[in-house]
């Protein structure tokens, strides 16, 4: 794909770094099936190109990302095999892809990162934020799943947090991620971009093949601690939570009454 392939993405090269955005700012940066695909795309695009030593996942406009397209969501099928192969492949898979990604990446977030969005962020080496940027996963109340399909909130907030977040849904705002270790560093919302890629030019810096080797031995190190097994395993009891009655009921209200448990959790 070249760039002018990209209907829901933004790709742009800036000396050795790429910059892959979510680019449909009108939809709060719903992660639709065509983004995750031109996401995933332009990710082997940036791993197969030698010029390119760090990759910024970032949004276009307001947000980051508001989660999954949820409206296209509701439209497929509600039949358990084809809704697992699906998100097998675009929420676990691409999420893998990410995480395994050869060379160091860094989330660039302002606005809302909410559910599936925060999934994407935290599959990330480094998180950056803007002051106002905020995380949440409200999907257990609002959608009857066990949090989104990839559990990587305990190992970004740490246990007791994860739980009190993903509890109670709230906003967890850049300046408390920050304090807890989730996110990196904090800007400004107008100086988050232009720090965003004076970190990544300064880590392109390094020979890339021992830092590739480095990020493989910190990946490994949370390997050994369980990490695949646990993301592995958490996937199959979110696809569960997809075939009960209480899921069941949540779709048949509709899309507005979720949209509407989700608005009503932000506010607290
Ligand atoms: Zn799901």
């Amino acid at each position: 794909m070249t760039n002018a392939d990209y209907s829901d993405i933004a790709y742009e090269v800036i000396g050795s770094v790429a910059r892959v955005s979510h680019n449909r700012p009108d939809r709060r940066n719903a992660e639709g099936t065509a983004l995750l695909d031109q996401l995933d795309d332009a990710l082997s695009r940036a791993a197969a190109d030698q010029d390119i030593r760090v990759v910024i996942v970032g949004g276009k406009g307001d947000h980051f990302s508001a989660g999954h397209d949820v409206k296209e969501a509701m439209g497929r099928p509600d039949v358990v095999e084809t809704r697992y192969a699906y998100e097998e492949q675009h929420y676990l898979g691409y999420c893998l892809r990410l995480w395994d990604f050869p060379k160091p990446t860094i989330a660039q977030v302002q606005g809302a990162c909410i559910a599936g969005g925060f999934m994407v962020a935290n599959m990330c080496d480094l998180v950056v934020a803007s002051e106002e940027a905020y995380f949440s996963d409200p999907v257990c109340g609002t959608l009857a799943a066990a949090a989104t399909e990839v559990l990587i909130h305990p190992w970004v907030l740490g246990l007791r947090t994860a739980k009190d977040f993903l509890y109670t849904g709230r906003k967890m705002f850049a300046e408390e991620a920050h304090r807890i270790g989730m996110v990196n560093r904090v800007f400004s919302r107008a100086s988050l971009e232009a720090e965003t890629l004076a970190l990544a030019s300064h880590i392109a810096k390094a020979p890339p093949f021992a830092m590739k080797m480095l990020k493989r031995s910190l990946n490994r190190t949370a390997d050994m601690q369980g990490f695949r097994n646990a993301i592995q395993a958490h996937f199959d009891t979110h696809e569960l939570c997809h075939t009960t009655q209480e899921y069941k009921d949540v779709r048949a209200s509709g899309l507005a009454a979720s949209i509407g448990r989700t608005k009503e959790l932000a506010a607290k």
